[in-house]
C-alpha cells in the first residue's frame, strides 16, 4: 500500500476544522512535497518529520512522497500537524498498520529525536474534533490534561513517535492522561484585605453587578490596583460555555498550566502601559497569539497608569471593546478572537504622582489637565464610572472598627442583582445592564419618568453629558436599583449614577 490518510485539526482563531492528512508514495526521485496551504512553520515539518522517523529507528521511505492537507483552501499554521504527517507517511510505507488510527485525531509536534512535544491550542482542537463527531484523540503527553476537559472524547497521550508506531502494531500501550486535579483553583485576592475606600468598594460592586467599565483616579498607594485585582473575586463563576472559551484562549496563547483544568474564575489581565500593540490585541506569525484583551475575555482588563499609554494603543483598544472581538489581518487571511472584557483603568491625578495627594502636588492646573486630557475623548466616554480615591489614612489601617467585608459577601449581593437584571432583560438576551441598548432604556416600558431623569436632561442640554453618557447613566441607575433589591430606579439612583459617571463625590463618599 502506498497511500494512507489520518486525521488532524487546524485552527482559525478559536474555531477548529478537521483536516485530513494524505500521504502518497510513488516511484521517482526521493523527495517530500507538502501541499494544501501550509505556512512556513508547517513547511519545516518536512525536515522534522524525516529526522524524527529515522531517529525513532524506522526506515525513511526512499520514494517520492506527496503529503496533502485537506481541505486545501483552509490555511494551516504551526507544527501541530507533525505527528499526523509522520503517521501518514509511515502508514503509506507499510511501516504502521493504519486500522488502529482510523477515525482518530492525531496532534503533536515532533522533535528531531522523535519525541512528541506539546503544542498550543490543543483544547480548541479537541473541542472541534468532538463537534465533528470524533470520539478518540491522541495528543502530546504535555497537553493530555487540557484535552480531557472536552466532554465525550477519549484522550490518550504519546511521548514519542516510537510509542505511536508500537501502539499501532499492537506492541505497546498509549499513555493515560493525568487524573483531574483534586483541588480547585487557588483563591485569588480578597476584598477583606482592602481597608477603608468605601466609595471604591461601592463602585467595584456596581461594576461587578452591571458589567460596567470603571476608571479609578488617585495618588499612588490609594489602592487602585488592590481594588481592580479584586473585581474577579466578586464576579460570578464562568458557566460551562464561557469556561471552555476562556480556557481555549489560554491554550492558544500557550499560558495554560500543564496540570490545570477548566478555568472557572473570570480572568484578570493587567498589561503594562509600555506593552506592544501585539501583546495587547494579539499578533505574531503562525498560529496568532491572542493578546491581553482576548485573554481578559469574560473577565477584567486592567490598564494601570493609562495616560502613559500611547494614543495609538488606546485607539486600537476602542473598537474591540465595543464589538467584543479582535480581528487581526494577515496576508494569509484574518484571525478573529473574542474579547468581551470589562475594563478598569487607573490613573494618577497628575504626572508628579505625589503619594500625599493633591496637597503636595506641584503641578500647574494646565499640566494636570493635559495629563488626564490624554485619556479624554472616545475611550473615557465609554467608561461608566469615574471614581476619585483619597489616600488611605493611617487611622483607617490601624484602628479599623471591624474587619472589611470579604469578597464572598459582596459576591452574593452581586449575584442577586445579576439574577434580577438577567430576568428583566431575558427577552432581549442581555445578561447584564451594561449590554442593554440605550434605545430600550429610553422607551416604554423601561423609560423612567422625566421628572426622575431631569438631572440627565439638564446635563445633556448644557453639553456636559454626551448622548452615550446619558444612556450609560441610565444603565448605572438600573444596576444601583438592582443591588438595592428594587424593581425600578428612583430619582436618587439616577442622581447617584450621574455623580458616579461625572466623577463627583456621591452621598456615600464619606472617607
Ligand atoms: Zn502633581
Amino acid at each position: 500500500m502506498s497511500y494512507a490518510r489520518v486525521l488532524c485539526v487546524g485552527l482559525a482563531g478559536v474555531a477548529g476544522h478537521l483536516v485530513e492528512v494524505e500521504a502518497d508514495l510513488s516511484t521517482g526521485l526521493p523527495a517530500l512535497a507538502l501541499t494544501g496551504l501550509p505556512d512556513t512553520a508547517l513547511n519545516e515539518a518536512r525536515d522534522r518529520v524525516r529526522a524524527a522517523v529515522v531517529n525513532s529507528g524506522r526506515d525513511w521511505p526512499n520514494r517520492r512522497i506527496t503529503v496533502n492537507l485537506l481541505p486545501a483552501a483552509l490555511p494551516k499554521h504551526g507544527s501541530s500537524f507533525d505527528l499526523a504527517i509522520a503517521a501518514a507517511v509511515l502508514a503509506g510505507a507499510g511501516e504502521l498498520p493504519p486500522a488502529p488510527l482510523d477515525r482518530v485525531v492525531l496532534l503533536g509536534e515532533l522533535g528531531l529525536d522523535g519525541t512528541v512535544r506539546p503544542v498550543r491550542g490543543v483544547l480548541p482542537m479537541v473541542a472541534a474534533a468532538a463537534r465533528a463527531g470524533i470520539t478518540r484523540v491522541i495528543v502530546p503527553a504535555g497537553n493530555a490534561r487540557e484535552a480531557t476537559v472536552v466532554p465525550g472524547v477519549t484522550v490518550r497521550a504519546v511521548d514519542t513517535l516510537h510509542r505511536l508506531v508500537e501502539f499501532a502494531r499492537g506492541e505497546a500501550a498509549l499513555l493515560d492522561p493525568p487524573a483531574a486535579p483534586g483541588t480547585a483553583e487557588p483563591p485569588g485576592p480578597d476584598l477583606a484585605d482592602v481597608a477603608g475606600q468605601e466609595i471604591g468598594r461601592y463602585a467595584l460592586e456596581i461594576a461587578a453587578a452591571g458589567g460596567h467599565h470603571l476608571a479609578l483616579f488617585g495618588p499612588p498607594g490609594s489602592g487602585k490596583t488592590m481594588l481592580a485585582e479584586r473585581l474577579p473575586s466578586i464576579l460570578p463563576e464562568l458557566d460551562d460555555d464561557a469556561a471552555l472559551e476562556v480556557t481555549a484562549l489560554q491554550s492558544i496563547a500557550g499560558v495554560l498550566p500543564p496540570d490545570g483544568g477548566l478555568i472557572r474564575r473570570p480572568p484578570f489581565q493587567a498589561p503594562h502601559h509600555s506593552s506592544s500593540l501585539a501583546a495587547l490585541v494579539g499578533g505574531g506569525s503562525g498560529l496568532i497569539r491572542p493578546g491581553a484583551l482576548s485573554l481578559a475575555h469574560r473577565g477584567v482588563l486592567f490598564l494601570d497608569e493609562v495616560p502613559e499609554m500611547g494614543r495609538g494603543t488606546l485607539q486600537a483598544l476602542r473598537q474591540p471593546l465595543e464589538s467584543g472581538r479582535v480581528v487581526l489581518s494577515r496576508a494569509r487571511g484574518t484571525t478573529e478572537y473574542p474579547a468581551r472584557a470589562q475594563l478598569v483603568v487607573a490613573a494618577n491625578p497628575c504626572p508628579c504622582a505625589s503619594p500625599a495627594g493633591d496637597h503636595a502636588c506641584q503641578c500647574t492646573p494646565l499640566v494636570r489637565r493635559r495629563y488626564l486630557g490624554k485619556l479624554s475623548g472616545p475611550l473615557l466616554d465609554r467608561i461608566d464610572m469615574k471614581i476619585h480615591l483619597l489616600p488611605v489614612r493611617a487611622a483607617q489601617l490601624t484602628v479599623a472598627a471591624e474587619p472589611a467585608e470579604p469578597s464572598t459577601a459582596v459576591a452574593a449581593r452581586v449575584a442577586r442583582a445579576r439574577v434580577a437584571a438577567a430576568a428583566r432583560w431575558a427577552t432581549g438576551g442581555w445578561r447584564v445592564n451594561a449590554e442593554v441598548p440605550g434605545h430600550r432604556l429610553r422607551r416604554p416600558p423601561w423609560r423612567l419618568p422625566s421628572r426622575d431623569t431631569a438631572v440627565l436632561h439638564d446635563a445633556l442640554e448644557i453639553g456636559v453629558l454626551s448622548a452615550r453618557g446619558f444612556d450609560r447613566c441610565l444603565r448605572l441607575a438600573w444596576t444601583i436599583a438592582d443591588l438595592d433589591g428594587r424593581d425600578r430606579p428612583a430619582v436618587g439612583d439616577v442622581c447617584e449614577a450621574y455623580q458616579l459617571r461625572m466623577g463627583e463625590p456621591t452621598n456615600r463618599a464619606v472617607a
